[in-house]
């Protein structure tokens, strides 16, 4: 049987035609139960693969070189030495980057905190195992200011779906400031010169930042901002 009105070729079973739409019908023909001529979706579903059996594997990979520096370290040191840098780094990554996919739906809110979390600790542990004083003063107030702003950033975007221009502007003139202070606290740790070269990062971003909320403020601006990129 063909389509009456585009004339391709429909199957017995067929109740329209996957072209045009048109209902075939002929009062004499009989119906009969075959497979359709054409697949009813465009794009046949792959078949799925256990998301348990991928995190099984990827958690038995990160075990791996957990177990052989351990065993290296512990052969040649006779007891922990530098295998705890490595043990911290793969639990600090394992813990930001793969635990979030154990649930379905990772909040990206939690997973990008998480991450900051982990860093912090692992400096501070680094720290303490290398007598350092450099984690209060410097690892500390940089990750925790840097951690603060990137989360801001996720948590707003990923809830308020809207005004993007004056978050990431926010966010930009945010890590302009965070420039001197980290010179500042680079300063006090580690005794370098307070020379205001943060201001070569903080000019542009700050300017960059001002931009986009201005953007964001003049929709004139950027809709023929948008025209010109083709955004
Ligand atoms: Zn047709």
């Amino acid at each position: 049987m063909y389509c009456i009105n585009c004339g391709v070729k429909l199957s017995d079973t067929e109740k329209s035609c996957p072209l045009c739409g048109t209902v075939p019908y002929h009062p004499d023909l009989v119906r009969t139960e075959a497979d359709s001529l054409y697949p009813k979706n465009k794009y046949p579903k792959t078949k799925k693969v256990s998301r348990i059996g991928i995190m099984i594997a990827v958690s038995l990979i990160a075990v791996l070189p957990v177990i052989i520096t351990l065993l290296c370290d512990l052969q040649i040191n006779g007891r922990v030495s530098w295998s705890a840098y490595v043990i911290g780094a793969v639990l600090a990554g394992y813990i930001s980057f793969v635990l979030p996919y154990w649930f379905k739906k990772p909040n990206p809110v939690v997973f990008v905190s998480l991450f900051f979390v982990m860093s912090g600790l692992y400096l501070l542990y680094v720290n303490l195992i290398t007598n350092g004083d450099w984690f209060l003063s410097f690892a500390f107030p940089t990750t925790g200011a840097f951690g603060l702003i990137v989360t801001a950033v996720v948590t707003l975007t990923y809830y308020l779906k809207r005004g993007r221009l004056f978050i990431f502007g926010g966010a930009f003139i945010l890590l302009g400031g965070y420039m001197p202070l980290m010179e500042l606290f680079l300063s006090i740790t580690f005794g370098t010169k307070f020379i205001w070269w943060s201001l070569y990062p903080m000019i542009p971003l700050t300017v960059l930042g001002l931009t986009l909320i201005f953007l964001g403020a003049t929709p004139s601006a950027r809709e023929s901002m948008e025209r010109k990129f083709f955004l």
